[in-house]
């Protein structure tokens, strides 16, 4: 079993990148055996899709690091690095993109929900962002890919590119990944709108919970939190066409070990005047020791930046064997 994923070192981790993946990387590599080895890294390739100044990405990177390292990630048992710091990552997308059809990727909701109207003008590397992500997963043979629901369609893609690639060139060189998404986590929505997905790049901060973000402003984002009206329903079937509730109380039930059925029963009959305050206090105890270890971690530069240069050597001694193979197959290298 070869389990990875990465996340975008663009703003702060927050409870949909949280409760949607990064969860399931500590569970999983809590649950290894000494067969498998878990491979987690900052997206720091995809994020130039995003303009930053360079200090920024410099420290967008760390923070990332710290944060996961802070959530539960241990770089002595998972291998934690950055992207850009294994340039096998660059290279083998390249070598993809001569597999990837264009209308694969003009398929991908993602790329329509961050281009918008203005197609036109994103970059190049928005578009072609998932030929990246598939090589990111294939670089290593990963197994086991655990993502929120919204990369399913990439892992798709991913599973497409290795097929063809494996067809086109008449060797079994990639492994096809299988994506591992969480059952009641997979989706966590904005605060301020249930039809949209909780996202770092969402311009509202009282869209999201950060894990950065202290005790009083969880209280307030909770409390301004959109909802509705109707008292809390007997069981989770009633929160069919209430989207924002429905998001609560998953959140709810996802802190307290419940399932949505069992927060509703709790709670039967009551508002969200008397069920935010409930929710509030369950995440501020539930984030409070991710948050403290995330601040004794970040700004400790040479530390971070260490176990980053040790994870990518890691990295890429796991990843030259398929890349040569895939210039092998290709005819570009004997
Ligand atoms: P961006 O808006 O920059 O794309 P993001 O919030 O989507 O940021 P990513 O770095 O793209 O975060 O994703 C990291 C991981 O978090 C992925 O596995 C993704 O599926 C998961 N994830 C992101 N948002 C959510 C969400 N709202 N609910 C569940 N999982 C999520
Ligand atoms: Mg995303």
């Amino acid at each position: 079993m070869r389990v990875l994923s990465g996340i975008q070192p663009t703003g702060n981790l927050h409870l949909g990148n949280y409760l949607g993946a990064i969860r399931n990387w500590v569970r999983m590599q809590d649950e290894m055996d000494s067969e498998s080895q878990c491979f987690f890294f900052l997206a720091d390739m995809h994020s130039i899709t995003v303009h930053e100044t360079r200090e920024q990405r410099l420290r967008n990177v760390r923070e990332m690091a710290a944060a996961l390292i802070a959530a539960g990630i241990d770089p002595d048992r998972s291998v934690l690095f950055n992207q850009a710091r294994v340039p096998a990552h660059a290279e083998l997308a390249w070598l993809l993109n001569g597999t990837a059809r264009i209308g694969w990727l003009n398929r991908m909701t993602q790329f329509k929900d961050k281009a918008g109207k203005d197609r036109e003008g994103k970059s190049v590397g928005l578009f072609v962002y998932p030929v990246l992500q598939a090589a990111d997963v294939l670089l290593y043979q990963a197994t086991h890919v655990p993502v929120g629901e919204d990369q399913k369609q990439h892992l798709e893609l991913a599973r497409d590119i290795a097929a063809k690639f494996n067809t086109d060139f008449g060797v079994d060189l990639f492994t096809i990944p299988d994506p591992i998404i969480p059952k009641e986590t997979a989706r966590i929505m904005s605060l301020r709108d249930g039809a949209s997905k909780m996202s770092k790049s969402d311009p509202s901060d009282m869209s999201r919970i950060n894990l950065t973000d202290d005790d009083d402003t969880i209280v307030q984002k909770i409390r301004k939190a959109k909802t509705d009206p109707e008292p809390l329903p007997e069981t989770a079937a009633g929160l069919e066409d209430r989207a924002e509730a429905k998001n609560l109380v998953g959140i709810f039930a996802s802190f307290t070990g419940g399932t949505p059925d069992s927060v509703c029963a709790q709670f039967v009959g009551q508002g969200f005047g008397a069920f935010k305050p409930a929710l509030a206090e369950v995440l501020v105890e539930a984030l409070r020791p991710i948050r403290t270890r995330f601040e004794a971690l970040k700004d400790d530069e040479a530390a971070l930046d260490a176990i980053l240069i040790k994870g990518a050597e890691k990295a890429a001694t796991a990843a030259e064997p398929t890349l040569r193979a895939a210039y092998g197959a290709v005819g570009l290298m004997r």
